[in-house]
Order: C-alpha cells, then sequence, then structure tokens
C-alpha cells in the first residue's frame, strides 16, 4: 500500500494519481476535513474558500484535472477589477488610461514598468529580449537593486515597494529579483483593454476536493488521522503510525493512553508526505531552510457592496494588505445576495500583534479601518465576520531558494519511499498554488510509479 500524509490538494491529488497507475492508497488527514488551505466556508448559497483563490491562465494542469472530472462547464474566466488604494484614494489599475491617470508613477516610470511587465529590457536605449529569460541569473540579487537598475525609483517607490511591504513586511529586502520576474511569468496573457481573466469554479474549489475525494473513494481517505511516526528499515520506508480519533478500522491497533485516540499502523512500501516541511521533519528528521509566513484572512458577509474593485492593494499604514471583494468578481446571487470580502494579512512573525490578537480585536481594529478609508461605509452592512489564520500560508521566496526546495524523491536525503508534495516543493515556485499542489502530487506519484514495478489489482 502507498500512505499520503494530508489531505490537502497535493495529497489528493497524489493519490487520485498513485491509484490512475494502479496503486493500493490510503490519505490520512489529520483534521476533520479534507481540503487543507483550500477548506471552504458555508454560506447563504454556494460554498467559499476560507482563504481567497483564483486561477492563473498559465495553470494548465489544474484546468485538465478540473475537465477529467467533469467539473469543466463550472470553470469561467472573469475579469476582475483591480485597482490601488493610495492615500485615501482608490485607483483603478486596469485599463491602460487608467494606468495612465495613477499618479504616482511619472510617464516614463509607467513606460518602464510597461517594459518590464513584457520583459523587455530598455536599459541602455537598446531594447534586449533575452534578459530575462534565465531566472537563476537573478537568484541573488535583492528585489530592490533589481528594481532600481532595470527599471526606475519611481517604479520601486510608486508600484513594488508598498505591495512588497504588504506581502512580505519586514523580509521584503530577503526576496530575490528570480521571484519578482518568475511571478511576471507566471501572470496569463492580459486582455489589453480590459484586464486579466482569473479562473475560478463557479460553486467553490470545494468541488473539485469533493469530485477527487469521490474519484479517490472515500474508503481510501480517514480524517481525524494524524501520521506521528514513519518506520524506516534498512533505508527504506516500511511502515508509518497514525493517531486517529474516534475511528474504527480493520488494522490492527493499540489502545493509546490518551482517552478518544486509538493509535494504528501500517504496512507502506511508500510514503508521500503532502503536507508542510515541519511535519516532513517531524516524520523523518528532514530538515528545510525555508521560512513561512502565516496569513490572517477575514471573510466579512455584507449586506451591499463596499466597492466596485475586486482586487484592492492597499499601500501604506493600513492593518490589512489588501481588501478582496469576491462578489466584484463572481456575482452575489451565488451567495444568496450576499456580499462577500476579504480582508488579508500577512504575518512574518509570531509576535506580531496580528497574530496575537483574538477575532474580536481584529474584527474591530479592521472593521474600523475600512470605516476610515470609506467614510460612506459602516460596519451596521456587516452581517458575519469570519476569521482564518493559518500559521504557514506560503514560503518566503528569499534568495537562493531553489537550493532550499525539498526534491519530490527523498531515496538519496532520508530514505528509499519517501516522497515530498507539500508547499516546499518545486512545483510551487515561483507561487504557491492549488495547481502547484496538483503537479507536486502527480510528480511524486510517477516517481513512484516509474521506479517500482505496477501489479494490476485486476
Ligand atoms: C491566503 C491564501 C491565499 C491563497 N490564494 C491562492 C490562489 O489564489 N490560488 C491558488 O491556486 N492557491 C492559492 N493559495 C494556495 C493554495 O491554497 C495552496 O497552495 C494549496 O492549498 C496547498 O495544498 P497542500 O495540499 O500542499 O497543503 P495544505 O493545504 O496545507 O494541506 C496539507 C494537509 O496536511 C494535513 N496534515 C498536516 N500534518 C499532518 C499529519 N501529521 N498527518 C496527517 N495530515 C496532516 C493538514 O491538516 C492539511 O490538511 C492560497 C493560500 C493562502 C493561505
Amino acid at each position: 500500500m502507498k500512505g499520503v500524509v494530508g489531505g490537502g490538494i497535493a495529497g489528493l491529488a497524489a493519490a487520485y494519481r498513485l491509484q490512475q497507475h494502479g496503486h493500493d492508497v490510503q490519505v490520512f488527514e489529520a483534521s476533520d476535513q479534507v481540503g487543507g488551505l483550500a477548506a471552504v466556508y458555508e454560506t447563504a448559497g454556494d460554498q467559499i474558500e476560507k482563504f481567497y483563490h483564483h486561477l492563473s491562465a498559465s495553470e494548465e494542469t489544474i484546468v485538465d484535472l478540473i475537465e477529467e472530472l467533469g467539473l469543466a462547464e463550472n470553470l469561467e474566466w472573469p475579469i476582475g477589477k483591480n485597482a490601488y488604494y493610495w492615500d485615501g484614494t482608490v485607483y483603478p489599475m486596469d485599463k491602460p488610461w487608467e494606468i495612465l491617470a495613477y499618479p504616482h508613477m511619472s510617464v516614463y516610470d509607467k513606460f518602464r514598468l510597461t517594459m518590464l511587465t513584457q520583459e523587455i529590457d530598455v536599459r541602455g536605449g537598446i531594447p534586449k529580449f533575452d534578459t530575462y529569460e534565465n531566472l537563476e541569473d537573478f537568484e541573488d540579487v535583492p528585489i530592490e537593486d533589481f528594481l532600481r537598475e532595470h527599471t526606475s525609483h519611481g517604479v520601486y517607490e510608486g508600484f513594488f515597494e508598498p505591495l512588497l511591504d504588504a506581502k512580505f513586511g519586514d523580509r521584503k529586502d530577503d526576496v530575490s529579483a528570480a521571484w519578482l520576474l518568475g511571478r511576471i511569468k507566471f501572470r496569463g496573457e492580459r486582455d489589453l483593454l480590459r484586464g486579466e481573466p482569473l479562473g475560478y469554479l463557479e460553486g467553490g474549489f470545494g468541488q473539485l476536493l469533493d469530485a477527487l475525494v469521490e474519484a479517490v473513494g472515500r474508503e481510501n481517505i480517514t480524517t481525524n488521522a494524524r501520521v506521528t511516526d514513519l518506520d524506516i528499515d534498512d533505508g527504506e520506508v516500511s511502515g508509518m503510525t497514525v493517531a486517529v480519533e474516534d475511528a474504527a478500522t480493520e488494522e490492527p491497533k493499540a489502545e493509546a493512553p490518551d482517552g478518544g485516540t486509538t493509535t494504528e499502523t501500517h504496512e507502506v512500501d511508500d510514503v508521500v508526505v503532502a503536507a508542510m516541511p515541519n511535519v516532513l521533519e517531524s516524520l523523518a528528521g528532514y530538515e528545510c531552510e525555508i521560512d513561512f509566513q502565516g496569513a490572517v484572512c477575514a471573510l466579512v458577509t455584507m449586506d451591499e457592496a463596499l466597492t466596485d474593485t475586486y482586487w484592492l492593494n492597499v499601500a501604506h499604514d493600513a492593518p490589512f494588505g489588501a481588501l478582496i471583494e469576491h462578489t466584484n468578481y463572481m456575482p452575489p446571487e451565488n451567495y444568496g445576495g450576499d456580499h462577500l470580502l476579504y480582508v488579508a494579512s500577512y504575518i512574518q512573525d509570531y509576535d506580531e500583534d496580528l497574530w496575537q490578537m483574538d477575532e474580536n480585536e481584529i474584527e474591530d481594529l479592521w472593521l474600523g479601518h475600512v470605516e476610515e478609508m470609506f467614510p460612506d461605509w459602516d460596519r451596521s452592512h456587516v452581517e458575519q465576520f469570519r476569521l482564518a489564520k493559518n500559521p504557514r500560508a506560503a514560503p518566503i521566496y528569499e534568495r537562493g531558494y531553489l537550493d532550499m526546495v525539498i526534491p519530490y524523491d527523498l531515496a538519496d536525503e532520508v530514505a528509499e519511499g519517501l516522497y515530498y508534495a507539500g508547499m516546499a516543493s518545486r512545483a510551487q515556485y515561483p507561487e504557491r498554488s492549488l495547481n502547484g499542489g496538483i503537479v507536486a502530487g502527480y510528480e511524486c506519484a510517477d516517481r513512484i510509479a516509474g521506479q517500482k514495478q505496477v501489479v494490476s489489482p485486476e
């Protein structure tokens, strides 16, 4: 049997692909629901992700999977409006004339920014088209130095710096220019006159999780099941120990001393760890040096719209980095007529006030600040405020990141039969995503299938 640690999108994708290769699989998920970072809330209509989610046009594996699982007709590519909030004003940033009207960069700065986004190096007055082809050339270059040299001071200060502050806080100077260039490539083609189409599964990405669970088979997925140990004999993975809450299974078990939990052991010949690197470290001793940032994200249900913008970046001095009004992207009718707004912030350090505050304090702080930003709006429009926190929401893509990525196959580093598909894998660079999770799951499954002889169940 193949064991999968973690029932997020990566673990489910690994299990799905392993079964396609003809293997028996069992997925163990520590929490009471699958989905991990893509888990959902209920609304008055469709389900919605606890953390905002959409797809970029460059992400193909997830689109193929959506089609394979019969959900293609729910996949939509709406264009949500983007804007920048700066000193009390919302500046739309989609159409060429909107960008031209943005006052915090000169026309020259905008030209340099446009050239960079088209990956054209215009330094020295002669356009070069291959400067940014090899991202590794920029792996050790600090992002600020790169932008000041390859664009202009105005592009850095009037555009990127506040965005980097919001995304990486005081870690922004550690991030590499390769990451920024990778992000530029990662984004899909823009519609020049309207903006960037972003993919969404109408009804929520929860449907993709449900379809994967259905395809893998509920009997092959155990929730409330935390993998606590791996057995490694003679350099090979041979078994796993799982602490299962309130579960009845057929495997041999020993009553655990702490009530409500049963300890099971499973014989396995391969294990895919599809969880954060700290889980791999505790199970197999593999130390990963990548730092992670936490996310604090509220879903605010309102009886009317706050703005007409989908994605509002907030520059400077706000206790959050972005306001993401989901119902300016998908229609409010999908949610019983309610309007849904995400308020989101990343934290770099668990001592930060925001990480320490409780839900009521955050609600008060954030809604008070939204009221200050939009004086015509007040919190009487708020019907519900739900808060999600995750300590490892995204890696910090610091310089030298690719050297710290965890290999899919850990035979050389730890033991044969041990594979890694979590967020510190190569597929989750330059941006962690659902697509990256699926790719990582497939990469592990394909390596397992290629390495060992597959005995068909028939
Ligand atoms: C704020 C935010 C915004 C995002 N926006 C987008 C977006 O717009 N588009 C996009 O595509 N992606 C987005 N993502 C990223 C996307 O959600 C993740 O890349 C993806 O869900 C990661 O999946 P995963 O399976 O690798 O990890 P996870 O979802 O973290 O799943 C790991 C699972 O392993 C379980 N687990 C941990 N330890 C154990 C153990 N010992 N035993 C058993 N189970 C265990 C956990 O409970 C969890 O369910 C966003 C994420 C966040 C936080």
